[in-house]
Order: structure tokens, then C-alpha cells, then sequence
């Protein structure tokens, strides 16, 4: 089918994703795990700008992970309605008046500040607090909270007393307090949130990290591509193009059309170049890793580039000095980058020492055991850390400078096996422990279906594009095996 699809079906078809998404938000591909709710007006709009062109397909995955099966059955179809901000209750309700006033926590807003705002006495405050049972919650006010209170005008011009306050005790439970004379009396107005599970799939573009968020992955989704999953494999700086494409199962909690969160990413892949790089998020012993499609763990012992978005300069080895002609040794790899660009552990360590070495300038070194030890060098200033310390893979130990003997901003990085310089590109490290028997059994019934689904997704959307190999028409239900990795 593939040879005979041109551009105008190509358009059709995204058109017809788009009507899907718009209109009747089930994609064929569930109908009986329906997504029963509406799309906001935000997301309406990026439908509809990215479906045109040719990058969002968001689809239901039924029944990946465990928590997929909790989710109740739906078939219900809602048509096209935008979400829009809650009514006041009072309007629901029927109070004469419209005495809402609804106010949406600030950075470092307090209860007591918005009651001053609204010239509200503290004593009401007080018997709100002590009243609600929720002191803990109404007194670490997170920002983006909404907090509506019923302000009445008093008559003859008397201020405003407050008649009911309301908030949200989590995020399925609404809370009104209603204030008459002594007493105050609580209602609870509970509002479903739904879960669901969805395929975000889209190009790279000009930026993986601007596409990402457009289509609706969290900034903290997208780290987690380009520094958990994907950073062993691909590096972003130089491998990545404009064309080269991601897809990305999430968890999505909704309510009332609105999106409230998207959780951590479990399962993605990643195309570039050709090839199909694939991760899946895995609970073993109790904390959740990533780990290839057939059950490796992603964590490698070391990771490949100490520092982000660098240029490598100077390779190991010999090299001719450019001057005198001579050969010398050139014991590291040295990575161009800004002053102060973070330097991180590349593994698993203790901190052996942290300061001034010579030459060196301000340096970090790491034993990591098994005798392998890192040297970071020429730092403009070292990190949070001291000797003896453990810390872990990824730690920020410094940045980047010029200090010691160096002619410009860079990071002189060392690799040492049992006390002999190698090579950090190109030694092969010892591999981690892979999943086995019946955790493996049980992470292969779950990232199948992960799989299946994503490559559904992609299928209709790039099928015409120069398919390469993780997207051909695959049989229904038979989903190909990730074609995963180099060491
Ligand atoms: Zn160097």
C-alpha cells in the first residue's frame, strides 16, 4: 500500500485523523477503551495546527501496564465541546447574584495574602483553616491553585463578608465551606478524573524539545528521553535530524476535559538515521529503570558524554604538536563548551578528590570501583561535592572553565582503567544485569502491546514517508521486534 499512497491520501488520511481527534476523539483502534472526554480548546488548536502538518496522532493504548486495567469501559462519544472554565457554583446553583471571585495561587502566594487581597479578616482565615481539616493543604498553597471565594456585597455598603469558600482537596474532591453565623458547614463535590494512556508520536523539527512540548509531553518527559532513555544511544547534539521522529507512551489524567498532568514516560522509541532505538519503563525491586525491548537495562555504567551539548576537540592518543612538530600523548578527550556548562558524573562514584591539580586547574576525581576512576579537569568552579561522597550517575560535579593549564573553555576528560589512561569513547564497559525469568515474562506482555500500539501510530501517519526499518506494514497484532542496540 505503500508504493500507491500519495500525497493527496497522505492528507486525506491526516485529515481524517484530524475529524477523528476533533470531532469523535476514538481512534478506531480502541473503541471499546473510548476516550469519552473533550479536548480543551488549547489542545483543539494544536490538533488541528499539527495534524495539518503532519505530526500529532495522540491514540488510545488499551491495556498497557497494569494500571490500564483499573480503567473502566467506556463507549460513550461526546462530540466536539471546549472545555471551558468551570461556572461558579453559586451560578449552578442558583445563588442571586454572581459573587464569585476566583483566584489562581501565584509563586510564593499565601492564604493569608490573597484574604488580605480580598480584604477578608484574618479571624475568617482562622476558622476556615481550623475548620477544613485540611490546614496542611491550605497552608502550602501550590502555585496554579484555585481558590474561589462567594463574596456577597454587604447592604448599604458594607464590605463584603465571605459566604462559602471553596478549594480542592485533591484532585478529584472539591470542598465548599459554607459560613452562616457560628457555623460552617462542608460540602463535597466529587469531580472523576480519568486516566488515560496515549501515543505521542511526532518529527523532530527544529527542536525535539519544542516539537515535544507542542504535542503535549511534559519538559521533565522530554528530559527523560534525551537523558535516561535515549543518551547511550544517540547523541543529541550531533546524530539527531530535523526529520528523525519520536514516539512516546504516556499516562494522561484528565477531568472535565481538561488535562491536568502527564506522567512519566513508558514506553518511547526513537528513529533516527534509519534506525529504531526503543525504551520501556520497567518496575524491578521496587524503582522503576528503563530497559531495552528485550530486557537490558538503558543505565549504562558509564555514560558516554560527561557534559551536555559539547563539541569533542581533541581525541585520545598521540597527536602532533601543531608547533614544534613533535608527537605527545594526549592522555583524554577534551570537550569544547561554554563557561559553566554543568559537568556530570559519568557514573556511579565516590568521590576521591575535589580541588586544585596542578596543570589540571580546579579538578574532580571519581572511583567508581572495579578500578575505574574519571579525572575532570580545568573546571571554572567545582560543584556541590567533597571527598568521600557517593553520588550518583549524572550528579553535576562542575562546570565548565578554563583554569590550570588551558587556552580556552573546555573539559578535559580522563578514563583510567586500574590506573592506565583508555580511551572513554571507545573502551567497552561491563554490562549491566538484564531482567530474567518471570520479570521478564511479565515486562514482554507489557511493552508487546506498547510496541504494537506505537507502531499502529506510526504507521498511519509516516506510511508514506521512506519507511525505514521499524515501520513497514506489520501483520495486525504482530508486533516486530525492536531491532535494538549497540553496546
Ligand atoms: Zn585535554
Amino acid at each position: 500500500m505503500t508504493a500507491h499512497d500519495s500525497g493527496t491520501e497522505r492528507r486525506e488520511r491526516l485529515k481524517a485523523l484530524r475529524e477523528a481527534a476533533l470531532h469523535r476523539p476514538v481512534l478506531a483502534t480502541g473503541a471499546s477503551n473510548g476516550f469519552n472526554g473533550r479536548w480543551s480548546r488549547r489542545q483543539w488548536a494544536h490538533a488541528s495546527l499539527f495534524a495539518t502538518l503532519g505530526v500529532l496522532v495522540a491514540a488510545i493504548v488499551p491495556g498497557f501496564g497494569p494500571a490500564a486495567s483499573k480503567q473502566p469501559l467506556h463507549t460513550q462519544r461526546s462530540s466536539l465541546a471546549l472545555a471551558l472554565p468551570p461556572l461558579p457554583l453559586s451560578r449552578l446553583k442558583g445563588h442571586n447574584g454572581d459573587s464569585w471571585q476566583i483566584v489562581r495561587i501565584e509563586r510564593g502566594q499565601t492564604l493569608g495574602a490573597v484574604f488580605e487581597d480580598l480584604d477578608l479578616p484574618v479571624a475568617t482565615m482562622h476558622r476556615i483553616l481550623d475548620e477544613s481539616g485540611d490546614k496542611a493543604i491550605l497552608t502550602r498553597l501550590k502555585p496554579g491553585t484555585e481558590l474561589a471565594f462567594d463574596l456577597p456585597q454587604g447592604a448599604n455598603g458594607q464590605p463584603a463578608e465571605l459566604r462559602t469558600f471553596r478549594y480542592d482537596r485533591d484532585d478529584s474532591h472539591r470542598v465548599e465551606l459554607s459560613l452562616a453565623g457560628d457555623k460552617v458547614t462542608e460540602k463535597v463535590l466529587v469531580r472523576p478524573t480519568e486516566s488515560r494512556t496515549v501515543v505521542i508520536s511526532g518529527k523532530v523539527g527544529k527542536s525535539l524539545f519544542r516539537s515535544g512540548r507542542k504535542l503535549g509531553l511534559s519538559g521533565s518527559n522530554i528530559n527523560t528521553l534525551t537523558d535516561e532513555i535515549f543518551k547511550y544511544d544517540i547523541d543529541f547534539n550531533e546524530d539527531v535530524g530535523a526529520d528523525d521522529r519520536f514516539s512516546v507512551v504516556v499516562e494522561q489524567t484528565w477531568r472535565e476535559g481538561e488535562l491536568l498532568r502527564t506522567g512519566p514516560v513508558l514506553a518511547a522509541t526513537f528513529t533516527t538515521g534509519g534506525k529504531l532505538h526503543t525504551g520501556f519503563r520497567f518496575e524491578r525491586n521496587g524503582k522503576s529503570e528503563y530497559f531495552t525491548g528485550d530486557g537490558r537495562p538503558l543505565k549504562k555504567s558509564f555514560i558516554r558524554m560527561p557534559i551536555p551539548y559539547a563539541r569533542l576537540t581533541s581525541n585520545f592518543g598521540t597527536r602532533k604538536h601543531p608547533v614544534l612538530g613533535r608527537t605527545r600523548m594526549h592522555k583524554g578527550v577534551d570537550y569544547a563548551a561554554r563557561t559553566g556548562t554543568p559537568i556530570m558524573a559519568a557514573g556511579d562514584a565516590r568521590v576521591q578528590s575535589a580541588g586544585w591539580m596542578g596543570g589540571y586547574g580546579n579538578a574532580v576525581v571519581l572511583d567508581h570501583g572495579r578500578g575505574y576512576t574519571t579525572l575532570y579537569g580545568h573546571m571554572s568552579r567545582i560543584g556541590k561535592i567533597r571527598p568521600g561522597q557517593r553520588i550518583a550517575q549524572g550528579t553535576v560535579i562542575g562546570y565548565v572553565g578554563t583554569t590550570g593549564m588551558s587556552t580556552g573553555p573546555h573539559l578535559h576528560y580522563e578514563f583510567r582503567v586500574n590506573g592506565v589512561h583508555r580511551n572513554p569513547l571507545s573502551i567497552t564497559m561491563p554490562p549491566p544485569e538484564p531482567l530474567s525469568g518471570a520479570a521478564l515474562a511479565q515486562f514482554r506482555a507489557q511493552t508487546g502491546v506498547a510496541l504494537a500500539r506505537i507502531q499502529k501510530v506510526e504507521n498511519i501517519i509516516y506510511a508514506d514517508a521512506d519507511a525505514p526499518a521499524p515501520a513497514p506494514a506489520a501483520a495486525p497484532g504482530k508486533a516486530r521486534k525492536p531491532a535494538k542496540t549497540k553496546a
